[in-house]
């Protein structure tokens, strides 16, 4: 259905009409080399040749017929964003008379596309540039649509030739594969003979904000780095929270209905969509997934945002702060493991042993999480996260759980082996006892956390609006994997086993549970209480990144055969520089519009100050002129304050240029010197513009971008 009218079709007739989904798996390929496939995705097994043949030709037949000339393997470099490179199924006899369609299994298997512009970390020498993609088969090829029509896209994975991963996904189905491993000792405990594997599911909430694209092309660090680096706070943000689940605009729904017809049409399941606290700030919730398929999907539901919001003549704005003082843009990381038919093993359960199972998955992640905090906290941080993070109502950069009083309640018992609140009295015994019911949409639910069950899943709110959601999981995966190693490991060799379980689980609870806080994340005081129980409060990337490199990541990612060494070590690097050209792109272009926007127009509008105090007093009428002399002193004290801080900045980018290869110092000086040399910038800049006439200023001020829609 490749020009459908997305319009008249039936919502669920739209939904995966450009997939290769299991629908059109079962009607097109035999029936043998349907099982096959399944199984191989089913068990994460190799792809046989021959099926790869049957399958390709398919692939071709139907994307053909769908319109499609070209196909693209399409991978996730560690620059963050996607990346693809078209082939035509085209192909030309020797003599060149005729042209015939063609796509082999080994061209659906594997890619060579030449790769030496990502960033490798040093993974890849670039005499031997070349890496390969290979097919991931757990999430199906689709097509994708623009303009020039439609392209088939395979999702792969992108490694060296040596076998190191060059990108995202390769690490997060390791990651996945390690925490599989793991919850199955943990089922097989309990009595589940059958289960083979468990699967990830992540359901990722995007939030976004648009502007008028006119508005936004008239602003260099809008074009340039993605958010505001100058502008003065309107009298009137978000402080009536009247545009929290408003009314949408026209402009803004037009934009959000396209976007979900699309986003259907490749498979993405968009469910929720509302306006966020923040004046133009968005959001779209889409169904949970298995968490390969969800960080596939995020990554093109970002792309179509930018792209369908052109259509509308507005900007969408990835950005984790686009403007300062107001609330900032995060991805709300929804997360459970679940076992193929479903089950949710975060879900508490009905009798006892239910009860029990699931204790045992939830103190796993309280021991993984306070084990790893650091490490958490990194998988989340970016530049753009510096800002927002501990800021508004963003979560604080001090990584604490969320559980709810009634679970709270349950812990303490069991910490305590006596039942109190829960109960009446008598003594806990996991494994015997029920839990009581516990509420799911509680509406009074804890939004200050960074990392909270709500009922049946984790939700880690500190992740970044414009990352890709596979480095967190892949370090949420691989740490609960190795609590739940642990934990296995005691209960394995316990001679009685209940025994051993409540042993367990008093131990976790006891050691980790200064990580748990019910209480606001937003108030001062929590952040002197985490001070006092020792928990880590890291302000910045730079610092953050660290948590890479302890021996204890490097540790837990090597046993779990997630990143070896040097892989951890060349994501450490690509972190760190990516941070320094983000901090120096701000930089140049802040002294661009100083220089060639702001302080011109200052200028201009100070001679015209200083003609009209002396066409009054031409005049030799006696009038007082103090007015007139206090904003021309003002402006000019900014002013100079302004150029002696930009000339500052234009020096310290040049000192920037002698670190070389040392990246840490760098990055360091990035953050202590240039960072907060462009925040005084920022604070003469935003005076000025509250001082200077509006007719005067250069470029759309805030209160015109978020109300610009
Ligand atoms: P909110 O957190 O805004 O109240 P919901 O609880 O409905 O909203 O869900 C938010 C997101 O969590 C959605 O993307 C949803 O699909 C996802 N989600 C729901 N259940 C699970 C689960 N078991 N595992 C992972 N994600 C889930
Ligand atoms: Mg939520």
């Amino acid at each position: 259905m490749p020009n459908c009218d997305c319009y008249n079709t039936k919502m669920t007739d739209l939904f995966g009409c450009h997939v290769f989904n299991d629908t059109v798996m079962q009607e097109r390929l035999p029936k043998g080399t349907y099982r096959a496939l399944k199984q191989t995705i089913r068990d994460g097994l190799h792809l046989d040749s021959q099926v790869a043949e049957v399958v390709a030709h398919a692939m071709k037949d139907w994307a053909m017929e769908n319109g499609a000339t070209h196909y693209t393997h399409w991978f996730q470099p560690l620059n963050g964003f996607t990346a693809e490179k078209h082939d035509s199924f085209l192909s030309v006899s020797f003599d060149g008379a005729h042209a015939i369609a063609e796509f082999s299994g080994k061209e659906l298997i594997k890619g060579e596309p030449d790769a030496s512009s990502f960033p490798s970390g040093g993974l890849r020498a670039t005499f031997e540039a070349r890496g390969y993609t290979a097919w991931d088969c757990t999430s199906p090829a689709f097509l994708k649509q623009d303009s020039s029509g439609l392209t088939l896209c395979i999702p792969t994975a992108f490694c060296s030739y040596t076998g190191e991963a060059l990108d995202k996904k390769t690490p997060l189905l390791r990651s996945v594969e390690a925490l599989s491993v793991q919850a199955v000792r943990i089922l097989r405990l309990f009595g589940d003979t059958e289960t083979k594997r468990v699967t990830v599911s992540s359901g990722p909430e995007q939030e976004y904000f648009l502007v008028d694209r006119a508005l936004f092309n008239q602003r260099e660090d809008l074009v340039f780095t993605g958010r505001t680096l100058f502008g003065a706070k309107p009298p009137k943000t978000q402080e009536m929270d009247d545009h929290y689940f408003g009314t949408l605009k026209e402009r803004v729904s037009a934009f959000m209905k396209e976007l979900d017809h699309e986003l259907w049409k490749v498979g993405v399941a968009a469910k929720t969509k509302h306006n966020e606290a923040a004046p133009a700030q968005h959001e779209l919730a889409p169904i949970f997934a298995t968490v390969n398929i969800a960080t596939d999907h995020n990554q093109i539901t970002m792309e179509l945002m930018k792209k369908i919001a052109a259509h509308h003549g507005m900007a969408c704005l990835l950005h984790e702060k686009p403007f300062a003082g107001l609330n900032g843009s995060g991805k709300h990381n929804n997360w459970s493991i679940n076992k193929p038919d479903g089950t949710n093993l975060l879900n508490p359960g009905k009798t006892p042993r239910e009860n029990a199972q699931f204790l045992v998955f939830l103190c796993a992640v309280i021991k993984a999480i306070d084990e790893h905090a650091e490490l958490i906290r990194a998988s989340a941080a970016n530049a753009g996260n510096d800002h927002r993070l501990g800021a508004l109502e963003a979560p604080p950069a001090i990584i604490s759980i969320y559980l709810g009083d009634e679970l709270m309640d349950v812990l303490e018992e069991i910490e305590q082996g006596v039942t109190k609140k829960t109960a009446k009295g008598g003594n806990v015994d996991v494994g015997v006892i029920t839990l009581p019911d516990l509420p799911r949409d509680s509406t009074d639910r804890n939004r200050t956390s960074p990392f909270a069950f709500t009922g049946n899943k984790f939700e880690f709110r500190m992740v970044p609006s414009s990352a890709s959601v596979a480095g967190p999981n892949t370090v949420l995966n691989t740490v609960v994997a190795d609590a739940l190693c642990d934990i296995a490991d005691r209960l394995e060799g316990a001679k009685d086993f209940n025994r051993e379980l409540n042993q367990v689980l008093k131990d976790i609870i006891k050691q980790h549970k200064r990580i748990l806080f019910n209480g606001n994340g937003y108030s001062q005081e929590w952040v002197e209480e985490a001070a006092r129980r020792g928990l880590p409060n890291i302000s910045n990337s730079v610092d953050a990144y660290r948590a890479f490199i302890y021996k204890s990541s490097i540790d837990v990612f090597q046993k779990h055969h997630v990143y070896s060494l040097s892989e951890l070590n060349s994501r450490y690097e690509i972190k760190m520089e990516k941070y320094i050209k983000i901090i120096t792109i701000e930089a140049h272009t802040m002294i661009g519009m100083v220089r060639r926007q702001i302080l011109p127009a200052c200028m201009k509008y100070l001679d015209a100050v200083a003609r009209s105090v002396n066409s009054v007093k031409a005049t030799s009428f006696p009038v007082e002129l103090t007015m007139q002399e206090q904003v021309i002193t003002k402006l000019s004290e900014h002013m100079q304050a302004l150029n002696r801080a930009t000339d500052a900045l234009v020096s310290l980018i040049e000192q920037a240029g002698q670190f070389d290869s040392d990246f840490i110092a760098h990055a360091e000086f990035m953050r202590d010197k240039v960072v907060t040399t462009m925040a005084e910038m920022r604070t003469h800049a935003d005076e000025l513009e509250g001082l200077v006439d509006k007719e005067y200023w250069p470029f759309p001020t805030y209160r015109e971008l978020i109300y610009s829609v």
